[in-house]
């Protein structure tokens, strides 16, 4: 069992399918001093978007169908993100569905706390866990331990 360290400060991913940005960024306006707190990244599309109507900085990976999934799902493999909250779209097929899959197995891989709808969101980040370093135990041994460095 390895156990890696979340810090108060979550270096947190928000991901938006097309149908479903709006209500991503609805929910975000409403949260944004709580975001405020954490190191923010997210998909091209769904940064840009949230970078203009939070004003606050949002490391942008690819546009999700371009392989920004599939950055993300490294970054938390390679310990550079700790938490994800995913928009995703159940009600229409996407090209990148292959992805979409996953990026769900490897935050389950490594326990990544990940929401994929708005109530989980609102009670996933209303924790106080959000504020508190937390040991994040992983039940596989990588063979070199993912770095915990931005
Ligand atoms: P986008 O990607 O933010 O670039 O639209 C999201 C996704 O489809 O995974």
């Amino acid at each position: 069992m390895l156990t890696l360290w979340m810090e108060p400060r979550k270096r947190i991913a928000l991901i938006a399918h097309d149908n479903c940005k709006a209500d991503l960024l609805d929910w975000a306006r409403f949260n944004r001093d709580t975001l405020a707190q954490h190191a923010l990244y997210a998909t091209g599309t769904t940064g840009a978007l949230l970078q203009k109507e939070l004003g606050l900085t949002i490391h942008c990976f690819l546009s999700g169908p371009l392989g920004g999934d599939q950055q993300v799902g490294a970054a938390i493999a390679e310990g550079r993100l700790d938490f994800v909250i995913f928009f995703w779209d159940p009600l229409e097929p996407q090209p990148h569905d292959v992805d979409v899959k996953a990026l769900l197995r490897i935050a389950v891989v490594y326990n990544v706390p990940i929401a994929c709808n708005r109530a989980s969101a609102d009670f996933l980040l209303s924790s106080p866990l959000m504020g508190a370093s937390y040991p994040r135990q992983l039940r596989i041994q990588p063979l070199s331990t993912p770095s915990r460095g931005d």
